[in-house]
């Protein structure tokens, strides 16, 4: 086409020449086509390069473009906590980031290939160009062999997942829990990217458990209403029967009124004074206490109650410990580790609190000569409504949540709270304050 159009020209332009100069010698025609032929050339290539110039750069710009979005794309990839995984339409394995790596123990990208491997995928997902890359089996996952989504996971729902929306289009979303990860639950989110097929999964084992928790905490917690309030109804209804009559029975059953009704009072104050402390709603009013003090108050109150008729207590604290706390909730921390330790004691046994100073913290130790607990049981003392040995803890009053109060107070006064136990043997509980000595020293 091209040539044909040169010849016409060629013709056309030999003619005009022919009839506007036809004395010119043959020497003199040909000297004057090269020069019209080199004019010509000039703008002609002229033209081109331009052309060309503007379509490298047009190319350079874009070129730049998907570079800069895939490397992006890479590094919110990479640092993403969710794993992700697209495949492609013959269910290869066309992409992964770290977290998916580490899930399905795939080898980890080095910080070159995503970017060139992501470059081509996505370029091939969203535009609706050939993919090259994820069609060629070896180029898939850069040098390294490509996988295929079976061999990855064994897990049919999540197979059929990704398969259900290379065919269908449509997005999935299911839960899937992980044998080989610890049982973790995980939402998979599955979405059609043009041929591709990509999946995030979301870790969700931790919502699972608190909600677990809050189910269980709410079902304590009408067990624990649900108990005295039978008991105040079954009282109640027997002396409407009759049992008001005898003077005996009357006093009996008045005083098992009032013991329930104290308990409800005292599980329905713990609980709000749990909550206000766990969304914050309190204040502490730190002054500087001499802690032997506090101690022997709080044991005195202890010593009165019946339980404790038969334990043995001893202070082993050192006169000059000062700390910095607030009063009230300092008495209701020891309060609540004292009664346990009383409680959950053996007839006879004893209760020691000791106390030491060191580099600016004083550590607070209560020890009884109990049963024990459990190492089971170890990490969940602290949890709201938890109570060991149901069997056991059933013979003792009490909700279980003393030590969520307590744990909750001690690191509101910026301390740690461990626990020691050994079954048959007893338990030591010990908690850190900051010292008001050291506090002062450092004002100074
Ligand atoms: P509450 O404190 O609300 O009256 P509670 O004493 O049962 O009830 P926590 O103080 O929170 O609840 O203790 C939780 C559980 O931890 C107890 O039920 C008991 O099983 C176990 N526990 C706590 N302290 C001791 C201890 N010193 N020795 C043995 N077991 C203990
Ligand atoms: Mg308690």
């Amino acid at each position: 086409m091209v040539t044909l159009a040169a010849l016409l020209i060629f013709v056309v332009y030999e003619t005009i020449k022919t009839a506007l100069f036809p004395e010119l010698s043959v020497i003199s025609s040909h000297v004057i086509t090269v020069i019209v032929v080199a004019v010509m050339t000039f703008f002609v290539s002229r033209y081109a390069l331009n052309r060309y110039s503007q379509a490298l750069s047009e190319t350079q710009r874009q070129t730049r473009i998907t570079q800069e979005t895939n490397t992006l794309l890479a590094g919110v990839l990479a640092t993403m906590r969710e794993a992700v995984i697209i495949v492609d339409s013959q269910m290869r394995v066309a992409l992964y980031n770290d977290a998916a790596a580490a899930m399905f123990k795939l080898p980890p990208k080095d910080a070159g290939r995503p970017h060139a491997h992501l470059s081509a995928t996505i370029d091939d997902g969203l535009s609706e160009r050939e993919p090259q890359v994820i069609n060629n089996p070896t180029a898939a996952a850069g040098d390294s062999p490509s996988y295929r989504l079976t061999s990855v996971t064994r897990d049919p729902a999540i197979n059929s997942a990704f398969k259900s929306v290379l065919e269908d289009k449509a997005p999935v979303e299911l839960q899937v829990q992980m044998a080989d990860r610890d049982h973790r639950s995980f939402q998979l989110n599955v979405a059609s990217l043009g041929d591709l097929a990509v999946g995030v999964f979301f870790d969700i084992t931790q919502l699972e458990r608190l909600e677990r928790v809050r189910r269980e905490f709410f079902a304590n917690l009408s067990h624990e209403l649900r108990t005295p309030l039978t008991a105040m109804l079954a009282c109640s209804e027997t002396l409407m029967d009759g049992a008001l009559d005898d003077p005996d029975a009357r006093t009996r059953f008045v005083e098992v009124l009032h013991k329930h009704a104290t308990r409800m009072s005292s599980l329905i104050s713990d609980i709000s004074d749990l909550s206000a402390i766990e969304s914050g709603q309190f204040e502490l009013s730190l002054e500087k206490l001499r802690l032997r003090r506090v101690v022997s108050e709080v044991v005195a109150l202890a010593k009165s109650q019946k339980a404790a008729t038969d334990i043995s207590f001893s202070i082993s604290i050192p006169d000059s410990i000062l700390v910095e706390a607030d009063r009230t909730r300092l008495e209701q921390i020891l309060y609540n580790m004292i009664d346990n330790a009383v409680k959950f004691n053996r007839p006879g046994g004893s209760v020691s609190i000791s106390a030491d100073e060191n580099d600016g913290s004083v550590a607070i130790s209560i020890e009884d000569t109990g049963a024990g607990i459990a190492a089971l049981d170890l990490p969940r003392v602290f949890e709201r409504l938890y109570r060991g040995d149901k069997s056991r803890s059933r013979k003792t009053e009490g909700a279980g949540l003393g030590l969520a109060i307590v744990k909750h107070l001690v690191h509101a006064h910026g301390g740690e709270l461990t626990v020691v136990s050994e079954l048959g043997q007893g338990t030591r509980f010990t908690f850190t304050l900051s010292s008001a000595a050291h506090a002062a020293e450092q004002a100074g």
